[in-house]
């Protein structure tokens, strides 16, 4: 049994930050959420707030004006829009987000010796030419383009977190997560896995965007966010940067033959145009996550697609 620690999560009502909070308490933590509602829902916490009662605190703050100071032993930094049409909506807020985010939540950790961990991602490495992507992988990220304000904001982020371990020994971790599903995620968020669940179960054409032979490596929510856990525990030498997502990959065009056999949808398939800089192919290097956090993924595409469309059915 680990002895309650007052626990920071940023972005907690969101989709990783609501499955990571119930972790947290389910293991008897007192949870701080803060999240400014931009993307994340309330009901995301509501069964937590009912299940846990006061130890599960929410404030509804911008971390760009992060005014929660209380002493913590813990942060995970999630709070970011993620999905490509919500941070390209208000590209500077997600910058700023990003970047002010950060700063915010180290001064933080500094100030209480938290360990504090920062969500990173795969888009780090953004149209890789290096293929499974290995942590030591630098990346082909487009400076300028429509994705630029979440790859560099979430770049500038990590060379923040490092900076400051650098200068004043912060005890940061850095994760790099690659796309997570499941419950809790926004039906309209325009993510591939919600889109084609949703469309699927409401008999409309499946979007795939270009010709579908893009590729993407699905992890399930309870995996990524045990992967967050465990990160956490490693010795305070271990900083990161770590990718937490699951090998098994897939082209677009597999996800929607899976989607249509799962939900038995008669749904057919159109074409949209590709939208720009959209990577080719993904798929995370676990090695190193093998070896530091003792963790793999366990659920496979096919095991964590069932729940999550049983998740949408109930909101069609
Ligand atoms: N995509 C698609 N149809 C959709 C939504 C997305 O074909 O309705 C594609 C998108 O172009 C990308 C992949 O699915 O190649 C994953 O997109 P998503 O927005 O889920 O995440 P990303 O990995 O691009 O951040």
């Amino acid at each position: 049994m680990t002895s309650s620690k007052h626990i920071l999560v940023t972005g907690g009502a969101g989709f990783l930050g609501s499955h990571l909070t119930e972790l947290l308490l389910e293991e008897g933590h007192r949870v701080t959420v803060v999240d400014n509602l931009y993307t994340g829902r309330l009901e995301n916490l509501a069964s937590l707030q009912e299940r846990y009662g006061e130890r599960l605190d929410f404030r509804k703050e911008d971390i760009r004006r992060l005014e929660f100071d209380q002493e913590v032993q813990e942060i995970y930094n999630l709070a970011c829009p993620a999905s490509p049409p919500a941070y390209q909506k208000t590209p500077i807020d997600t910058t700023e987000t990003c970047v002010i985010g950060a700063l915010n939540v180290l001064a933080l950790a500094k100030k209480y010796n938290a360990k504090v961990m920062q969500a990173s991602t795969s888009e780090v490495y953004g149209d890789a030419q290096v293929h499974p992507q290995p942590e030591g992988y630098w990346g082909n990220v487009n400076p300028h383009g429509i994705r630029s304000c979440y790859d560099e904001g979430k770049r500038c982020a990590e060379s923040l977190f490092f900076d400051h371990n650098r200068l004043y020994g912060t005890r940061i971790k850095v994760v790099r997560i690659f796309n997570s599903y499941g419950p809790n995620m926004d039906p309209k968020d325009g993510r591939v896995v919600s889109n084609f669940i949703m469309q699927a179960l409401r008999g409309e054409p499946l979007t795939i965007y270009g010709e579908g032979t893009q590729t993407r490596s699905f992890c399930y929510c309870k995996d990524t966010v045990r992967g967050f856990r465990a990160l956490m525990d490693t010795e305070d030498e271990f900083l990161g940067p770590v990718n937490v997502g699951n090998p098994g990959e897939f082209t677009i065009r597999e996800l929607a033959e899976k989607v249509l056999a799962l939900t038995g949808s008669k749904s057919t398939l159109v074409k949209r145009p590709l939208p720009a800089d959209d990577p080719k192919v993904r798929r995370p290097d676990i090695t190193l996550a093998k070896e530091k956090l003792h963790w793999a993924p366990q659920i496979s595409l096919s095991e964590g697609l069932p729940p999550t469309i049983e998740y949408f059915s109930k909101l069609v």
